[in-house]
């Protein structure tokens, strides 16, 4: 027999057993894109890698070592979208949606990272992510951390995450403070991990996020990014977290929390949570007011974030008792018993579906006794069987059984039946 072929590793199948989680999940996150009035943004899955080296960083694991990138038949380097912010400002910048402009923009998809693949951590994952272009107060920042906190409550999680927040400062700032940083981490080099060596001289404030302990003892003393702001940015955070004061929301300033892309500046945020070991960010992001024009449009401010669907579905997931029950069952099963009956079948059930577009309807297919098709509408979790025999067909009248209730079977013809249905599935 040929070897079996099998998913690629890190790129999950999503069974139906699984897609009603999902769909809770997205139709959750639609109701909330409308509750704030953001528009959906579709873009490509493939784009120039260019846009990718020059947005989230070269010095950045995603670009070092995570990306999927080949050259296609052209010889153009392409890489399958490591995230979504680059591609929404690439497709906005290139429709001229952003200069000038207010836009409050979503999207939601797939992402790819080679990366170690784990609980949590995948190949090919899903992203929510949401963007506000022109907006550049702490006003828009709040919006954009209040969508997430109202998603949590929505699911009922709120207890299970933490909101972190920090300033990175403008460019001016934060080059100064790299300096700092630099020469605190250089007289204490020999204590940090190779990676953080290495980042010392890239993109040192990533040492800030080591997850080695002796670098995190060494990090600790450090200088902190928020000591030294420029008064703009100073000015922005407090009122931010005057804002989320206000709104009762609880947060934790986290000197330490940088990003792992290039393109932040200001204001950065995570909510986190312990309950996924130690993928414990599900949402993340910040504003990024130099990215547009580093893309070569004309500077515009900008905001947002991007979630992880899989990891937001193992949350909820782990709130459901019954996995099983979130299966959409059947309201009505309809059996076919003979070849007149099974064509009268075809038919009923196809009226049965115009008259309620919202009716789950399975129709028994492939023959079988009796007995056996009773058996598949029962397991199909239908209210009610209709039976449909040659008999049936002779008499215009079919029978109703109900699976779920202790009643007699009754029957109807075919007007009557159709009429009473939806009296009858309640
Ligand atoms: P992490 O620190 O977990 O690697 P990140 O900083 O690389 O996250 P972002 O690029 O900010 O993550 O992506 C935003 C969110 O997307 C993350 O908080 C996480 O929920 C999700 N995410 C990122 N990478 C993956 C992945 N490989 N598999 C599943 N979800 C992911
Ligand atoms: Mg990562």
């Amino acid at each position: 027999m040929a070897k079996t072929i099998q998913a690629i590793r890190g790129m999950n199948d999503c069974l139906p057993s699984q897609t009603p989680t999902w769909q809770f999940v997205e139709a959750r996150i639609r109701e909330l894109v409308q509750n704030y009035h953001y528009h959906e943004i579709r873009t490509p899955i493939l784009e120039s890698t260019e846009l990718f080296k020059r947005s989230v960083g070269e010095a950045t694991d995603i670009v070092e070592k995570e990306m999927y990138v080949f050259d296609d038949r052209n010889g153009d380097s392409l890489a399958l979208r490591p995230e979504g912010t680059a591609c929404a400002v690439r497709a906005g910048s290139q429709h001229g949606l952003l200069y000038n402009q207010q836009q409050r923009i979503w999207y939601m998809g797939p992402m790819f990272r080679h990366e170690r693949p784990q609980k949590g951590r995948y190949r090919q994952f899903h992203q929510f992510g949401a963007e506000a272009f022109g907006f550049d107060g702490p006003d828009i920042d709040v919006e954009i951390i209040m969508m997430g906190a109202r998603l949590w409550q929505a699911f009922g999680i709120s207890d299970k995450v933490e909101l972190q927040i920090n300033s990175l400062g403008n460019n001016e700032a934060r080059a100064a403070y790299k300096q700092k940083l630099v020469d605190y981490l250089l007289q204490r080099v020999e204590g940090l991990d190779e990676d953080s060596k290495r980042r010392l001289h890239t993109n040192p404030l990533r040492v800030l996020d080591s997850k080695d302990p002796n670098t995190q003892t060494i990090v600790a003393d450090a200088p902190k990014l928020i000591d030294h702001l420029d008064e703009d940015s100073t000015q922005h955070f407090s009122q931010l977290c005057e804002r989320l004061d206000t709104l009762g929301i609880k947060y934790r300033v986290n000197p330490s929390l940088v990003r792992g892309l290039d393109y932040y500046n200001r204001t950065v945020f995570e909510w986190v949570t312990t309950q996924l070991g130690a993928q414990g960010t599900i949402c993340a992001g910040g504003r990024y007011d130099g990215l547009v024009e580093q893309l070569g449009a004309k500077a515009t401010p900008a905001v947002g974030f991007a979630m992880g669907i899989e990891r937001l579905v193992l949350l909820v997931e782990a709130l459901q008792e019954d996995k099983a029950t979130t299966m959409h069952a059947a309201d009505i099963y309809i059996t076919a018993m003979g070849d007149k009956a099974s064509l009268a079948a075809n038919l009923l059930a196809e009226e049965v579906r115009t008259f309620y577009p919202n009716m789950r309807v399975q129709m028994h297919c492939g023959g079988g006794n009796f007995k056996k098709q009773l058996k598949k509408a029962n397991a199909s979790g239908a209210h009610l069987a209709i039976i449909v025999g040659d008999n049936e067909v002779e008499s215009g009248k079919f029978g109703i059984k109900y699976l779920r209730e202790d009643k007699p079977q009754a029957s109807a013809d075919k007007h009557e039946l159709i009429k009473q249905l939806a009296t009858l599935i309640v």
